[in-house]
């Protein structure tokens, strides 16, 4: 088997210090990769920019998030559910989350992890019942909020809810 190249991309060898860890669910509706088209996007831009905050110019709410928060380098990690292995899963996961976790911290340094849970999330079951999810990711995203500061107290800890209309932090 021979390798054949498919893609010219310059990447940059640097090592860098992370901003954050981000644990996302890899739902790519929370975040998109279509590009607007230039015109739309600058369009945006402009209402944006002059205080008409949903006319975001970005499509991925992720990508949003950390440009607000003025991340340079966030280490994001994507699986099923975002938070849910460390609340949701049993001590397994939970074990494998926190040994991940360590792992990127060392890697990277970052000061800060970053929890996500959403709305309408695959990996839940909660069909069409946003009470009782809203109620659910809430009392998770505490809990994950309790066991981080246990376990990386030196960490600032940020905990987000998505929905189809922004990000919401926790506290
Ligand atoms: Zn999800």
């Amino acid at each position: 088997m021979g390798l054949r190249k498919i893609l010219d991309f310059k990447v940059p060898r640097e090592h860098y210090q992370a901003d954050a860890i981000i644990i996302w669910c890899f739902d790519e509706r929370f975040d998109e990769y279509r590009e607007r088209k230039p015109l739309i996007r600058f369009l945006f831009s402009v209402l944006f920019w002059i205080g008409m905050k949903r006319f975001n110019p970005e499509t991925s709410l992720l990508r949003a998030y950390i440009k607000q928060k003025r991340f340079h380098h966030p280490d994001v990690i994507k699986w099923a559910g975002g938070a849910k292995p460390l609340v949701f899963e049993g001590e397994g996961n939970r074990n494998a989350f926190r040994h991940k976790l360590e792992t990127a911290i060392r890697l990277h340094g970052a000061p800060r992890i970053v929890l996500m849970l959403h709305a309408d999330c695959g990996a839940f079951n909660f069909g069409d019942d946003p009470s009782e999810e809203l109620e659910n990711h809430l009392a998770g995203l505490c809990l994950a909020g309790d066991f981080l500061k246990r376990e990386f107290p030196d960490k600032e800890i940020e905990l987000l809810l998505a929905d189809f209309n922004g990000l919401y932090a926790l506290g």
